[in-house]
């Protein structure tokens, strides 16, 4: 029978956010295409390279717990993007363009955000403290790109869009 532990759970996060980051190496390329201003598409293009180190830093992560790095489907960044594309399509080409494609990529930060923090919270717990930096490093870079389009949506795209 499969074990039922906070390991168990670990691995199975650990599994989903490794799909979910999958999931982004490909969308993030679209929301930067989609950008207008060169801020934002910037801001898209860094983060796809932070999305690539944080796989590499999962895999370290799988090594460490013996396992093969693998993904599970993960329902809800399928369903983020799904609900994305929905609103960048309606509001393509509109005043509320920038201000749309920032809050679809907000959703996304803020669950990736999310898991990470628990990842974190776990990999301390079960001792996994090389693993708990790792997740560290890549909670922040998804804090700071929060951060960023926060920013971005202050300063201009937002009053754009009135
Ligand atoms: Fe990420
Ligand atoms: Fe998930
Ligand atoms: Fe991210």
């Amino acid at each position: 029978m499969a074990q039922k532990n906070l390991e168990a759970l670990f691995l199975h996060n650990l599994k989903d956010i490794y799909f979910a980051e999958q999931q982004m190496l490909k969308t993030l390329p679209l929301l930067a295409e989609a950008a207008e201003s060169e801020e934002l598409r910037s801001a898209f293009e860094t983060h796809l390279s932070e999305t690539e180190v944080q796989i590499t830093r999962l895999e370290e992560i799988f090594g460490m717990v013996g396992e093969k790095p693998q993904g599970v489907t993960c329902e809800a960044i399928l369903g983020l993007i799904k609900e994305g594309q929905g609103t960048l399509a309606e509001f393509k080409g509109g005043e509320a363009a920038e201000a749309a494609l920032i809050a679809v990529a907000q959703a996304i930060e803020h669950y990736e955000i999310a898991r990470y923090g628990t990842l974190k919270a776990w990999a301390e717990q079960l001792d996994l403290s090389e693993a708990a930096d790792l997740l560290e490093e890549s909670l922040e870079e998804e804090t700071d790109t929060d951060e960023l389009l926060t920013d971005l949506a202050e300063a201009a795209i937002n009053r754009e869009a009135l």
